[in-house]
């Protein structure tokens, strides 16, 4: 068994004195979300435990081969017939159980597994390892500890969760640990080219459009320490793009030699501005965006404000500044 904290073993426990489970993840699902729930609805499955994997929003388009994803419910209500016929939920990578973005979850026994930070510990039982690369890892890990050998498929939604989670690799979670549990699904059918494939090879042209319109707003602030990118109304629909397609255009200004965070601004609903944040090091974006209202990790987080594209980024570049100072 790959060495970790959190209780894997516990989970499984969990889990499988289940009948039917609800399986969510956070809104607007990323890969180590989609891919963490569908290897646990297949672990689920091993254990005898009946699952509905629901999401509140659709995955993007990258992740759509993911196998079993065309199974995951995805709407805005829970099903009908929850709770009545559920008797636990299963929370994936939600900081919050709000994150899900569903009402009454907590109606039934909670089953938290995720790896963020600031996680409450809301569950009944509470499988949360700040220490792991990525939440598929540690599902990973329940396979070990149940001793239910994961299927190739089950191995490729864990390396998806884990090689999208480290950038493939190459952030700070990118930890002997992670390429450890990377080998381990590699060896059980998961193929890194394909996933590559999935993951970068399937841009739509209005991403790579939009790409284009993010990068010509450039402006460096603070020294050339901060970057600043942003997106009004006008270029989403001019681009013929929607929010999916700004995924990863974020990492561009963050090559920059010189520049410790990025701000991305992004407004494709008038009134409401969506801010992703980046960093290097010691500066710390997660206070920033808890600040505004978000959260996330110290060196990628996001939030989510009421107002117009100057005004948000003037308090935005304002913040990023006050924390880019607080680190030199
Ligand atoms: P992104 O910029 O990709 O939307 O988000 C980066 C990270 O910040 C994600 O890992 C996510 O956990 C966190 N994050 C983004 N937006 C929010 C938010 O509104 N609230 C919280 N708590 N975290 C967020
Ligand atoms: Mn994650």
């Amino acid at each position: 068994m790959t060495p970790g904290g959190g209780d894997a073993g516990a989970a499984v426990e969990r889990l499988a004195r289940a009948t039917r489970a609800l399986i969510t993840g956070h809104q607007r699902p990323d890969g180590d979300s989609l891919g963490s729930q569908l290897a646990l609805a297949e672990l689920a499955g091993a254990l005898g435990v009946a699952t509905v994997v629901v999401n509140h929003d659709p995955a993007p388009s990258t992740l759509a081969d993911l196998p079993g994803a065309a199974l995951v419910a995805v709407g805005a209500s829970l099903p009908a017939d929850f709770p009545d016929r559920f008797d636990l939920v299963v929370a994936v990578e939600c900081p919050e159980l709000e994150r899900a973005g569903f009402d009454g979850l907590d109606r039934l026994p909670i089953l938290n597994i995720d790896h963020h930070p600031a996680n409450p510990l809301y569950g009944e039982v509470n499988y949360v390892d700040v220490d792991a690369p990525a939440t598929g890892e540690m599902v990973w890990r329940m396979f070990r500890a149940a001793a239910i050998e994961p299927s190739a498929a089950a191995a490729t939604n864990t390396f998806v969760a884990l090689s999208t989670d480290t950038g493939d690799f190459r952030y700070g979670n990118a930890t002997a640990r992670a390429f450890r549990a990377a080998a381990e699904m590699v060896d059980a059918g998961a193929s890194p080219t394909a996933v590559a494939q999935w993951i970068h090879g399937r841009r739509r042209a209005a991403a790579v459009h939009l790409l284009g319109a993010a990068l010509s707003t450039l402006r460096l602030e603070a020294d050339g320490r901060i970057a600043v990118i942003e997106l009004d109304h006008e270029s989403f629909r001019r681009a013929g793009a929607s929010p999916e397609d700004t995924e990863d255009i974020v990492n561009h200004p963050r090559a920059i030699d010189g520049v410790r965070a990025v701000v991305f601004l992004k407004q494709w609903e008038r009134g409401v501005v969506r801010v992703s944040l980046r960093s290097t090091g010691a500066v710390d974006v997660r206070r920033v965006a808890e600040r505004l209202g978000g959260g996330g990790h110290a060196n990628a987080a996001g939030c989510t404000v009421q107002g117009d594209l100057a005004s948000t980024r003037e308090l935005v570049v304002t913040a990023v500044r006050e924390a880019v100072e607080a680190a030199s």
